[in-house]
């Protein structure tokens, strides 16, 4: 198998739109895999660190459902956008909000309801996020915060959109502060892969016995990164890999084979719809060869 996936093509481009991004190895490639009984297989760069970006998204949606329930899709759907994951277009239309957790808009929302729920959002959502994944050395990048405060024009955008439309309630700097933060975050695939475990064992991480969800919730998560991990490629994936998923412009895509494993890969170069090229390809032959998906 090692032998085959170093056939397999890496086209595309770093995403250069945050700068910081750009200094990143376009060659680096890493995969772990971690099973629901800790059995661990990885390849490659497996233990770099790398700014997982948009795959942080699932633990925004995971801490907001948790505080909010079944309220929190009066302000956020649960429909796939079809649409880039910066895209403005639809959330004009359709008043202020977002078609899902997963776009941009979906997780400005998520990150002004931590603000309004949250009394120190920035440090409590760490804390959560290491907990949830047993590990109290994740961290956020204050680096790569700065370079995305410093250019995220679209970002800025889309909340100030939805402000107008009263579906963000808090002082925007300090909701697209905590977003940066949330999206500067960096793990290895080992850390997301057990990291993400809890979704792949409903809801209960399997390493920590840390229960992080209910099963409903763990289950809707899933559901949504099924419909909508992939912006406008979420088909794409489902048809050729088969498998909840989210992915990041830092390159990296966490997916989940609910009841067996949690799966990370990392290859920095995007395809034109900002997920990466090579990691969606691996994990088509992965689930190819080994006929195991959801399916
Ligand atoms: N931080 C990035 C942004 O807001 C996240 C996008 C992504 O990973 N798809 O543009």
């Amino acid at each position: 198998m090692v032998v085959e996936l170093r056939h397999i093509k890496d086209i595309g481009h770093v995403a250069s739109y945050i700068p910081e991004l750009r200094n990143v190895d376009p060659k680096k490639f890493g995969i772990h895999l971690t099973t629901i009984d800790n059995q661990n297989y990885s390849l490659g760069d497996s233990n770099d660190k790398f700014s997982i970006q948009s795959i942080s998204k699932v633990l925004t949606l995971a801490l907001a459902f948790e505080l909010e329930d079944e309220f929190l899709w009066e302000r956020v759907g649960v429909e796939p956008s079809g649409t880039p994951f910066n895209s403005l277009v639809q959330l004009e239309y359709e008043k202020g909000i977002p078609r899902n957790p997963f776009i941009n808009a979906g997780a400005l929302v998520l990150c002004d309801i931590l603000v309004s729920r949250l009394q120190h959002p920035k440090q409590e959502f760490i804390e959560f996020t290491r907990k949830v994944s047993g590990n109290p050395t994740i961290d956020y990048c204050p680096r790569v915060a700065e370079s995305e405060k410093l250019t995220g024009y679209t970002n800025a955008a889309l909340i100030n959109l939805m402000k107008a439309f009263g579906n963000i309630h808090n002082d925007i700097e300090t909701v697209l502060d905590l977003y940066f933060h949330i999206c500067s975050i960096e793990m290895t695939c080992k850390e997301l892969a057990q990291g993400f475990l809890f979704l792949a064992a409903n809801g209960v991480h399997p390493l920590t016995h840390e229960r992080v969800v209910n099963v409903s919730k763990s289950k809707r998560i899933n559901a949504i990164m099924q419909l909508c991990g992939f912006y406008d490629e979420a088909g794409e994936f489902s048809f050729k890999v088969g498998l909840p998923g989210k992915s990041g412009v830092g390159g990296g895509i966490i997916a989940i084979y609910p009841g067996h494993y949690s799966i990370a890969v990392w290859s920095p170069k995007l395809n034109s719809k900002g997920n990466s090229y090579k990691g969606m390809k691996i994990l088509e032959f992965l689930t190819t060869r080994t006929k195991l998906s959801i399916f």
